[in-house]
């Protein structure tokens, strides 16, 4: 568990990720990690922000100089706003989680550190589950990308709504026909709940992903099905990197910040990061 500052006793240092509830961010120890690899004197944080208060508190670590901080739910959309520079992905899917302190500039490194994870993959077909924050700035990428996708959510209506958005279709049926990939962008994982996927639809060969960090029921389901399988570290690892580039120019140590994270949250009571 990390240390949390609330922000308006923020310490002196460089980077931060902030959110509510902030404690189990594995950010911390990952990018303090790549630090001390690329021998950079920085320092990185997490800082409590309730809802409402994020314009004050990012003022407010612009005049401690931070360089940069990290935005992690709900304050994704607030954080948008307090932005003066945005590009076009931000503004589409209304959220940043990546911003430059001193510029007051925003980008999301969520999708394309995503997309990294998928190495070569051809872009096909993939049943996407969600409609929440992840699963809208991914669903977007992957049609920018050449994805089909399809949507599937718990709340219908949710589904109908980002289908639109993103020029993607929508089900009512978790049904993978078809489909190469099987993404599960819910916090299903993070209740220790399953979904209703129609596994013995899945085309051989399929990937069922899940955002969620380490073993879900869903990946075991997956698994006995037969399909390989992916969790969220490695994306976690990229949407940092992606991060750490764009603040410092350097290029990020992958392996040393995925093997920061083998250890899990120092001190685990049960809630985990949402991104
Ligand atoms: P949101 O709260 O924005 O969305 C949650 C989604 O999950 C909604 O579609 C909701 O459906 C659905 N859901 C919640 N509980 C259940 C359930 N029991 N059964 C079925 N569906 C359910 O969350 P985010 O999009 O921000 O995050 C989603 C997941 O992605 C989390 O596990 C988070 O940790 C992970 N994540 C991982 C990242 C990484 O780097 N690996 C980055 C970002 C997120 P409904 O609309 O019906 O409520």
């Amino acid at each position: 568990m990390n240390h949390v500052y609330s922000w308006r006793e923020a310490p002196k240092a460089q980077f931060a990720v902030i959110g509510d509830p902030v404690d189990h961010s594995l950010s911390p120890q990952m990018h303090n990690a790549a630090y001390a690899a690329l021998g950079l004197p920085f320092e990185y944080v997490a800082i409590q922000v309730p809802p409402g208060e994020v314009s004050q508190a990012l003022d407010h670590l612009r005049e401690l100089e931070y360089r940069g901080t990290n935005v992690t739910v709900p304050h994704k959309e607030e954080a948008l706003s307090w932005c003066k520079h945005v590009d076009g992905f931000c503004e589409q899917v209304q959220a940043v989680n990546t911003i430059d302190v001193r510029r007051r500039a925003g980008v999301n490194t969520d999708a394309n550190g995503f997309l990294a994870t998928l190495g070569d993959m051809t872009p096909s077909s993939v049943l996407l589950m969600g409609a929440g924050g992840s699963a809208k700035s991914i669903a977007r990428a992957l049609v920018r990308d050449g994805w089909t996708v399809r949507i599937w959510n718990r709340t219908h209506e949710k589904a109908v709504d980002l289908a639109r958005l993103a020029g993607a279709a929508v089900t009512d049926e978790a049904d993978p026909t078809g489909a190469a990939l099987i993404l599960n962008t819910t916090s299903a994982s993070l209740q220790g709940d399953d979904l209703p996927v129609l596994w013995e639809r899945t085309v051989k060969d399929a990937i069922a992903y899940d955002l969620a960090y380490g073993d879900s029921p869903f990946l075991k389901v997956a698994a006995e099905h037969g399909l390989r399988t992916m969790n969220g570290l490695p994306m976690l690892v990229e949407q940092g990197a992606l991060a750490l580039e764009w603040w410092t120019g350097e290029s990020a140590p992958r392996a040393v910040m995925a093997k920061a994270l083998e250890k899990g949250p120092e001190k685990p009571t049960g809630t985990k990061e949402q991104g």
